[in-house]
């Protein structure tokens, strides 16, 4: 299948050391481990007094306090307590925390109530986190969560996948810049915005050389500069088979193509190639849909290869189908829906004329249905797997 073809030869680009400040969204490279315990001290969950349990239901003299950062250099002995506020280190002699609300206090003579357990009211070291263990794991995307984690670990860069450099490029005579006024059989370069847009999410660093001309020796021209300083190329447009189609051409004059039409619907024409110095291409239809449709099947996963991410797929749910999906004769076809909650389950709703022109079958979209090819067709109430775009 053409998919895991594009994926054999797609490379992993290595990784760097980058400060968290850059971190977010990137992909871990190594496995990180706790160093140390966490918490690191006995710290209290409350605001209130440290006390030894076997004091409950006595008065108790106040000998000083222990806030966050500010702990208390003496030891809780019996008869005494001190205060503590969230976050202060539990002192040397306390076993437990007794809440602000639940004691009496008269001067500097706090009175707890009966019944204390020991390890009530505090976090104990690695309560959390035990020194050793598993953190997080090479190939998971760094949210707000596995930052922060790195962060309370005291790690200030972490090993991260290092992002593909992709050089993005629409071809074709009839593309004005998106803003222009076009003319007389000319449409705006929306292919650039969109592709941009999804290589962006998938975690690229986008150069856009704008519309490549439909002349082969400047075409080259631009390609081959273009590649000096990145890792992929992706082309829209000029691979199918009209005598301005010269995207292939090119790719077969420098690299070796494999991929060059697949049995997809929409996206036949999409054309793969490897280059010198294990770089890649990507010509992807023209029409915005099955630009974007290849993008999900063929780029999206390579890109997350390149980072070292492990989950290279989209995540699929099984829906239900609320309508007759045809199946096209001789390719599989990715069919564009929405999903609607119903009761335990998702029913999936077509977006409407799904022509490859019609990037209103897109919009809004929240997953893409596989049709696998034939006659048959899959029937209205037959439960598939489907490619989850957005959950609604
Ligand atoms: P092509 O693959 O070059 O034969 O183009 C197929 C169709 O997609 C044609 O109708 C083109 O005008 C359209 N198309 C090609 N490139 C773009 C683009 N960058 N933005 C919007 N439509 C495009
Ligand atoms: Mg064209």
């Amino acid at each position: 299948m053409a998919a895991s073809l594009v994926l054999e030869r797609t490379p992993f680009l290595g990784a760097e050391r980058v400060p968290l400040v850059d971190c977010s969204g990137r992909v871990l490279a190594e496995e990180i481990v706790a160093s140390a315990p966490l918490p690191a001290f006995p710290s209290s969950a409350v605001d209130g007094y440290a006390v030894r349990a076997a004091d409950a239901g006595k008065a108790l003299r106040v000998i000083g306090e222990s806030a966050a950062g500010r702990p208390f250099g003496r030891s809780v002995e019996p008869g005494t307590a001190i205060r503590i506020l969230t976050g202060g280190v539990l002192p040397e002699g306390a076993d437990c925390v007794v809440m602000v609300e639940d004691i009496q206090l008269r001067g500097e003579v706090v009175t707890v109530p009966g019944g204390l357990k020991p390890g009530q009211n505090f976090h104990a070291p690695g309560a959390d986190l035990k020194a050793g263990e598993p953190v997080l794991a090479a190939g998971v995307q760094l949210g707000a969560a596995e930052i922060g984690l790195a962060a309370a670990l005291g790690l200030a860069e972490l090993p991260v996948g290092r992002r593909p450099r992709v050089a993005l490029m629409s071809t074709g005579d009839e593309l004005v810049e998106v803003g222009k006024e076009p003319g007389r059989g000319q449409i705006p370069d929306s292919n650039r915005w969109a592709l941009l847009a999804a290589l962006r999410e998938a975690g690229a660093d986008v150069r856009l050389l704008g519309i490549g001309p439909d002349e082969p020796d400047a075409l080259r021209r631009l390609v081959v500069d273009a590649l000096a300083g990145a890792d992929v190329l992706v082309t829209s447009g000029g691979v199918s088979v009209g005598t301005h189609d010269l995207v292939k051409p090119l790719l077969e004059s420098i690299g070796d193509v494999h991929v060059g039409r697949v049995k997809l619907k929409p996206g036949k024409p999409f054309t793969f190639a490897t280059l010198p110095e294990r770089k890649l291409a990507f010509g992807l239809p023209g029409f915005p849909v099955s630009s974007l449709v290849t993008f999900e099947v063929f780029v999206r996963p390579a890109l997350r290869k390149m980072q070292g991410h492990a989950q290279l797929q989209r995540p699929t749910l099984p829906v239900r189908l609320g309508y007759d999906a045809r199946a096209t004769a001789d390719r599989t076809e990715y069919q564009r829906v929405t999903l609607r909650r119903e009761g335990p389950e998702l029913v999936a709703i077509s977006t409407g004329s799904q022509s490859s022109s019609r990037l209103m079958s897109l919009a809004g979209a929240h997953a893409l249905v596989r049709i696998p090819p034939g006659d048959q067709g899959i029937e209205a109430g037959a439960v598939v797997e489907a490619m989850i775009l957005a959950l609604p």
